[in-house]
């Protein structure tokens, strides 16, 4: 069952210079139960696309065009109260990057996500909300006493276990994880990472997890969208990318990545670096780092095609 669809989302930021076109025509599905990968360099509209479904963009970011249609209901079209009281939490919920900084510093663990979920959810008394907090905390590792704790008395992989408790406090369909790994050591960042997996599993939940590591979505997504400066290069089934990668970014990309499994190499980089989106170059905006960029590819945008069963590509040397 398609939960999310995606369809054609472009979001600016207006600055002082003109308009950022952060993110440009994506499109892509989520089914129940399906976990996606979002991945790309700093700055290619991951984050941004992430609040843009959610509608929480800052002051200066709005979504020009395109459908996020979520269980049948188009998010873009829907009033700001509707989606506060149906949308947000319940529906799609986010675990915010860096879980250092997102936490209070001055209120409780238990306080704040008895916030969270009293803001979504007004008819819930603030004992029931109490008692959920301990069971959310004990469904992600901590133990129930500590929900009294400040955000100090929590070590960095706790703090981001009381994160996913606080998204997952209002039984949503979909979570979007931001960097779930960010700031960890690679022991808690296991952990957690597995932790996100069993939920995935347990409660049946879609999850989509922003990353730069690639390493990440191949433990633990079904399915990866690769973003370029705000266009989506490829597309698919996960095994179908990392086996036959068809665009040359998600070949660098993955190129740039050790595998422990195969014969001994030299990491590959990436020449060049990501455009300013400001003035983003014309046709495809891979082309000036592109080894082999023709023509045609300075002219004309390369739209995202279907190759193969569950594989895209927006590439004119992949489609042609
Ligand atoms: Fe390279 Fe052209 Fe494909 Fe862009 S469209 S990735 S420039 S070959």
């Amino acid at each position: 069952m398609t939960l999310l669809d995606v369809q054609n989302l472009t979001t600016y930021y207006t600055i002082g210079r003109g308009s950022v076109k952060a993110v440009e025509g994506i499109s892509f599905q989520l089914e129940k139960g399906e976990a996606m990968g979002l991945v790309g360099e700093s700055g290619c509209g991951k984050t941004t696309a992430a609040l843009s479904l959610l509608r929480i963009l800052p002051y200066n970011g709005r979504i020009v065009t395109g459908k996020i249609v979520f269980k049948g209901t188009d998010i873009v079209q829907l009033s700001e109260d509707k989606l506060r009281k149906e949308i947000r939490w319940k529906g799609i919920s986010l675990i915010f990057q860096g879980a250092m900084n997102a936490l209070n510093p001055v209120y409780r663990i238990e306080e704040q996500i008895v916030e969270a979920i009293q803001l979504h959810e007004s008819n819930v008394k603030k004992k029931e909300a109490r008692e959920r907090v301990g069971k959310l905390l004990e469904m992600v590792g901590v133990d129930k006493s500590r929900a009294r704790n400040y955000p100090h008395e929590f070590s960095g992989g706790m703090r981001q276990r009381a994160m996913i408790a606080m998204a997952l406090s209002s039984n949503p369909d979909i979570v979007i994880a931001d960097e779930p790994g960010t700031a960890l050591d690679v022991i808690v960042q296991a952990q957690v990472l597995k932790l996100l997996d069993e939920l995935k599993k347990r409660l049946d939940l879609a999850l989509l997890m922003i990353t730069h590591d690639l390493s990440l979505v191949a433990e633990v997504c079904e399915k990866l969208a690769v973003m370029y400066a705000g266009n989506m290069a490829e597309y698919g089934n996960v095994l179908n990318l990392f086996k036959k990668p068809l665009h040359p970014y998600t070949q660098d990309l993955i190129g740039a990545f050790p595998n422990i499994h195969s014969a001994k190499r030299l990491m590959i980089s990436i020449p060049g670096s990501p455009p300013d989106l400001l003035s983003p170059p014309s046709g495809c905006r891979f082309h000036p780092r592109c080894k082999y960029a023709m023509d045609i590819c300075k002219k004309e945008r390369p739209e995202l095609k279907k190759v193969a069963e569950n594989h895209y590509v927006a590439c004119h040397l992949a489609t042609r």
